[in-house]
């Protein structure tokens, strides 16, 4: 009997609700109210582990599960061995910087040496200090990092930011960028010959492909037709469709959400009408 896939989602955090759109999104039935953390869907062969983002990597990378979710940072902080990171997901997206307070004398991160610097990410951060030569000690947190420097724990921080916001409303000024992150589909290295984890990583892809996509519907009188597909953006070719009625054409094309504002317009202005625009669930280019 074929073991069922077991997929680790984070269970609170930033991350999880974006994954567990993602994945229902993908089709797999993330279970909603459950007070179970590790819920089978027997249906599909699956079991859904919820668990800590930051120990996600390490569930993967033991074996406690097959595939998850986690922020790269995460990943790197606990070692990427034996783990394979299938798909960059496109959120959790921030950056873990080094940061002084404004009044510090420090401007650079080369002049970090002989200072104490705070994090919750002592792996990365002693790798980034040995690549970059500084002899900085690190003082390992596991919260409240910005409040390090005001506590007289530590001169200088290296933490994760998105906006900057929490930084500057602590009085603290970046000087340097260790890494940049997102969360990631991680699936155990012995498990990726699985033609399940190949099935589940194009479910995921063509959701993201799909997301900022639109299909775009709409009927083209003959007379205007070149005109109304010069304007369609995109390399594809449009699918054209006749009508019952013989002087109109259907037009179809997948179009940037992003570019339907502009574009709308001068199509209706061209003679388009019956214009129709409809979300895509999954899209493989
Ligand atoms: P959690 O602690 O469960 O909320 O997850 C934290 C993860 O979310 C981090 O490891 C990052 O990968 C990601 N993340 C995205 N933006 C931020 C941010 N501004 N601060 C902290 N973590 C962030």
């Amino acid at each position: 009997m074929t073991l069922p896939l077991r997929i680790a989602v984070p269970s609170k955090g930033r991350l999880a609700s974006p994954t567990t759109q993602l994945l229902r999104d993908a089709g797999i039935a993330v279970p909603g109210d459950d007070r179970r953390l590790l819920v089978p869907v027997e249906e599909q062969g699956i079991e859904i582990l919820l668990a800590r983002t930051d120990d996600i990597p390490t569930l993967i990378r033991d074996g406690a599960a097959d595939i998850g979710v986690a922020g790269c940072n995460q990943l790197l902080e606990h070692g990427s061995d034996g783990i394979e990171t299938l798909v960059e997901l496109g959120f959790g997206a921030c950056r873990l910087v080094l940061a002084v307070p404004n009044a510090s004398t420090i401007t650079s991160s080369a002049l970090l040496s002989g200072s104490r610097i705070a994090t919750s990410h002592p792996n990365v951060l002693a790798a980034y200090l040995e690549a970059n030569a500084i002899a900085a000690s690190v003082v390992t947190l596991s919260g409240s990092i910005e409040l390090a420097p005001t506590i007289g724990a530590a001169d200088a921080i290296c933490d994760l930011v998105s906006t900057g916001e929490t930084l500057r409303q602590n009085s603290l000024r970046m000087i340097g960028e260790v890494m940049r992150s997102q969360a990631v589909l991680l699936a155990r290295v012995q498990t990726t010959p699985d033609p399940r984890i190949a099935v589940l990583q194009t479910a995921v892809e063509s959701v993201l492909a799909a997301r900022p996509k639109r299909y775009l519907m709409l009927n083209a009188p003959d007379a205007a037709l070149d005109a109304i597909i010069a304007l369609l953006p995109g390399l594809d070719a449009p699918t054209i469709l006749p009508l019952a009625r013989t002087d109109m054409h259907a037009v179809h094309a997948v179009v940037d959400a992003a570019e339907l504002p502009r574009l709308l317009h001068p199509l209706k202005e061209a003679g388009a009408s019956g214009l129709l625009v409809l979300p895509i669930e999954h899209l493989i280019p």
